[in-house]
């Protein structure tokens, strides 16, 4: 199972770098987890259609870019209808309603929206997704993605809490966000962490490995990194556009 960076900054893309995107590629399979802004287009350079969607919440920064792939296997691909999105409910309906669209619109045949909340898992093709609680300020899940025997966790957009460390749990890569940096004040942003936060939860989930990601764009990632390091002892990385890595 391979894991490309597609896009990686977090909450806004600047240049060169999209928000959050991750292609993840098993036995010819593509499954590609959420679609910030700048994502699609970093997505075609590598692969024109997913065989299905994860969007971890309805936050722009994590699904804009399925509007671009709407249209363009709308009308530039008629056989490729029917493109699995795995996201929390309510997903479609967001996307219905910023388009003005009812219920016979393409869009729900272009894309098989499937609602996934904690608990739920999903086959497909060779992934194994399982899906828990993300403590964000929208519905929002964490994905387990196992294929070839290896098994991958990304949080999505999460604070302390939720089932992230429950499933991280002897992952053999952990793909956190760690959105900000230095000591969490007492009147903390309870719906994102804080990259020593990251390293600790690595450390006690047990994960064999460790990409931090969703910073935002100021900061220095080479802090993120220390700070994680601190409370963790495996290999850590920050990720970035086209990073690929052998999960
Ligand atoms: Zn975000």
């Amino acid at each position: 199972m391979r894991l490309t960076v597609l896009g990686s900054n977090g909450t806004y893309p600047t240049a060169g770098r999209p928000a959050s995107g991750y292609l993840v590629a098993a036995s010819g399979s593509n499954l590609v987890l959420d679609m910030g802004p700048g994502v699609y287009l970093s997505m075609l350079e590598r692969v024109r259609r997913p065989d299905a969607v994860v969007l971890s919440h309805v936050h722009p920064d994590h699904c804009v870019d399925l509007f671009a792939l709407l249209a363009a296997i709308r009308f530039g691909d008629p056989d490729g209808w029917g493109i699995p999105v795995f996201a929390p409910p309510g997903l479609s309906d967001r996307f219905a309603a910023f388009l003005a669209v009812d219920a016979d619109h393409a869009l729900h045949r272009v894309f098989d929206f499937d609602p996934v909340g904690p608990g739920d898992r999903r086959r497909l093709g060779p992934f194994e997704l399982e899906f828990g609680e993300a403590n964000h300020s929208v519905p929002a899940v964490v994905t387990s993605v196992e294929a070839e025997g290896r098994r991958l966790v990304y949080s999505g957009d999460t604070g302390p809490g939720g089932d992230l460390e429950r499933l991280a749990a002897g992952c053999d890569l952990l793909l956190c966000e760690a959105a900000s940096q230095g000591d969490p004040p007492p009147d903390r942003y309870p719906y994102h962490l804080y990259a020593g936060e990251v390293g600790a939860l690595a450390a006690a989930a047990g994960a064999r490995r460790l990409i931090v990601t969703h910073l935002v764009p100021t900061l220095d990632p080479a802090v993120s990194v220390h700070e994680a390091a601190v409370e963790y002892d495996g290999p850590i990385d920050h990720a970035v556009p086209g990073m690929e890595v052998d999960v």
